[in-house]
């Protein structure tokens, strides 16, 4: 039996999900039926424009059939399960990229998958008794087709609570949250139809819209954006804690109920959907990231088996609370997958990489890049070759024959040496993308050769340290031309989870300062503000959880307490073993003075933070320590 009606209708073509007895949950089955339809109607003439609906009256579509899902899991066939997830998601993409109008007709309940199928259309219809809803954190999942995305564009932190809470949105609330465009009530979806199939035209859809009755969100986004903004899962309860309201009790009161590393990974991930430049299909793969490890390493199987099979609703979760998530564990689920990730191209392209410049940094780079199926041939001076990596033996041998020559050196004149020497050998319209950290001059100088010899160039620098480039999330700052860019996109989207295009060349470097400018000048307000709270005889513990929540709150604070024990694991809590060493703070400090004076900019807390991580470093006993030990240094002193 047909698990959809697909037919043409006039000028329309028209899908109807028929599994209402199972709120036409969307299987594996039904996805081997619409997909080839939505494919063959992109190319059909006669279809104008495609619209999709729900028999019966509970749900447009109520999720995944994580049911079936949940029987492959538990018998061996996990393979089975990533292979719906990819599949759901290649048509959540060429969805939200179809070449022609959709109008998706969501009543009652959408959720999860239902989002996935109704959301990316292009005219999105909601009527009375809409429901939509990610609820992924009741069974151990992350908000996933595309639904990470959404909640990451939807106003100020709305998405991060919808997100969390698992709330169901009504029409108001939909359109307001951005999962839909137009209400029109259900009665007169019928003469929508027929006026749709008679003309063809989507702009009829506008012509039935109404205004919905008043949504529930919009009124609470005071309460939402002031609790929801952390930095993290555990910023966010953090902040709830903070007040005894009847919004928090109820906020407080659904966490308890979620999974923990759901609603750690959902946060991290909306957060890093946010970012202005990812296509649909980075999105997905970052969300795959999770789903693919999903059965194996998180709440999802017990989540699914308390909510759905046994029904029980006593899922035993794995970790007791959001405070006992490891931010490593929420890292390593969202890593790259190398070769087994979600891409557009069923395999990946395979590219020729030279990599010079093998350290800390590199090495893990080029490692990631060829776990994911690319061939890396790598050069240090000294440092080892990775073991996935291919050794050159010169500079020039990784270079020569390669697409992209990545280079992760120490400063601009090491950089500008080697570029001396690998750009001749390197081959026509190739590119070479500087990601080390240097000064803009020298950016500039070595894209500027590049170029003349017929190659593309990029200055790339990164932020997000050793543990990002092992991680492969790091956030790299781009400057050059759009083809420049274009070309390095895939090799960042592996090495790392965000890019911004910043400008021409030297761009990228010039934002990499000014960022560490300010990291630099937080991280020295943060530790003496610290340094002086205990002499004031403040606990560090409270005064955390204060600034973390108040307008002191940063980056330093919150995601890097230079504190030990108190905030999240960082480089405080391993004897300030870098981490972030001092002296390339001092480093970058350095250059953002260098760039000041080129430009006579007036920088004076840049200024007073090089002094001072100057003399930490040179005089006192800051080398080969975390730039965080900073605070230990100003507990030792007192007023100069
Ligand atoms: P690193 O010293 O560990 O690595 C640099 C490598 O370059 C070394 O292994 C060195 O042997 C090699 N090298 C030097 N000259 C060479 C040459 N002529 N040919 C081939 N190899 C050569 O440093 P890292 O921590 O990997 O940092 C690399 C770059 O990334 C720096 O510009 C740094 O400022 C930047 N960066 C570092 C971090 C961090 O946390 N470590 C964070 C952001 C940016």
């Amino acid at each position: 039996m047909s698990l959809i009606h697909a037919r043409k209708q006039g000028k329309i073509g028209r899908i109807t999900l028929t599994r209402p007895k199972a709120m036409n949950a969307l299987s594996a089955a039904m996805l081997a039926e619409l997909s080839p339809v939505l494919r063959d109607w992109a190319e059909d003439d006669s279809v104008a424009l495609v619209v999709i609906d729900g028999e019966g009256e509970k749900a447009f579509c109520a999720g995944g059939d994580v049911a079936e899902i949940h029987t492959w899991g538990t018998s061996g066939q996990v393979e089975k399960a990533q292979k719906f997830w990819r599949e759901e998601y290649r048509m959540n993409a060429e969805l939200f990229e179809y070449p022609k109008a959709i109008v998706s007709l969501m009543h009652g309940y959408v959720m999860g998958g239902g989002v996935g199928l109704g959301c990316h259309a292009s005219h999105r219809v909601v009527c009375e008794n809409s429901q939509i809803s990610m609820p992924e954190t009741v069974i151990g999942l992350i908000p996933d087709v595309g639904g990470s995305w959404l909640l990451g564009q939807a106003p100020g932190r709305l998405g991060e609570y919808l997100g969390i809470t698992a709330g169901r949105m009504g029409p108001a609330d939909a359109i307001f949250a951005g999962f839909a465009d137009t209400y029109i009530p259900q009665s007169e979806w019928p003469a929508l139809i027929e006026k749709l199939a008679e003309t063809g035209d989507f702009n009829v859809v506008d012509t039935f819209g109404q205004t919905p009755p008043a949504g529930r969100y919009e009124p609470m986004m005071d309460d939402i954006n002031a609790h929801f903004a952390g930095e993290s899962m555990g910023d966010i309860v953090r902040s709830l804690r903070t007040q005894d309201t009847d919004f928090t009790s109820k906020c407080l009161d659904s966490i308890a109920s979620k999974s923990p590393i759901s609603m750690c990974a959902t946060v991290e991930l909306i957060h890093r959907q946010r970012a202005s430049n990812l296509t649909i299909w980075k999105v997905l793969e970052q969300e795959y990231r999770f789903t693919h490890r999903a059965i194996e390493e998180t709440d999802f199987i017990e989540g699914v088996r308390a909510r759905l099979i046994d029904k029980d609703n006593a899922p035993v979760w794995k970790h007791e609370s959001v405070e006992d998530v490891p931010p490593v564990l929420i890292s390593r689920l969202l890593m790259p997958l190398g070769k087994d990730g979600f891409s557009k191209e069923e395999k990946g392209q395979t590219m020729k990489i030279g990599f010079i410049g093998l350290g800390n940094m590199g090495g893990p780079m080029a490692t990631n890049l060829a776990n994911a199926g690319h061939d890396v041939n790598g050069f240090d001076l000294v440092a080892p070759c990775p073991e996935k990596v291919n050794k050159a033996a010169s500079a020039q041998d990784a270079a020569k024959d390669a697409d992209i020559v990545i280079t992760m050196l120490p400063n601009g004149a090491i950089l500008k040496s080697v570029a001396e020497d690998i750009l001749p050998v390197m081959k026509d319209g190739a590119c070479l993308l500087d990601c080390s950290t240097v000064d803009v001059e020298s950016a500039r100088a070595v894209s500027e050769a590049a170029e003349k010899r017929g190659l593309l160039a990029a200055d790339a620098p990164v932020s997000g340290g050793i543990t990002g480039a092992a991680a492969g999330t790091l956030t790299f700052m781009v400057g050059g031309s759009e083809e420049a860019y274009k070309a390095a996109l895939p090799l960042l989207d592996i090495m790392g989870q965000k890019s911004v295009h910043c400008g021409d060349a030297g761009a990228g470097q010039a934002a990499k300062i000014c960022n560490n400018m300010i990291l630099g000048v937080t991280m020295i307000a943060t530790c003496e503000a610290f340094a002086m709270a205990d002499k004031l005889g403040l606990d560090r513990q409270k005064m955390f959880d204060v600034v973390s929540t108040s307008s002191g709150y940063s980056w330093t604070m919150n995601a890097y307490c230079p504190a030990p024990g108190v905030g999240p694991q960082s480089p405080a809590d391993n004897d300030y073993k870098p981490g972030f060493a001092a002296e390339l703070m001092l480093k970058d400090l350095g250059l953002s003075q260098q760039a000041a004076e080129s430009v006579d900019a007036d920088t004076p807390m840049g200024k007073m933070a090089l002094a001072l991580y100057e003399k930490f470093v040179e005089d006192e006993d800051g080398k080969g320590m975390d730039f965080s030990a900073m605070l230990p240094r100003f507990e030792k002193r007192g007023r100069e």
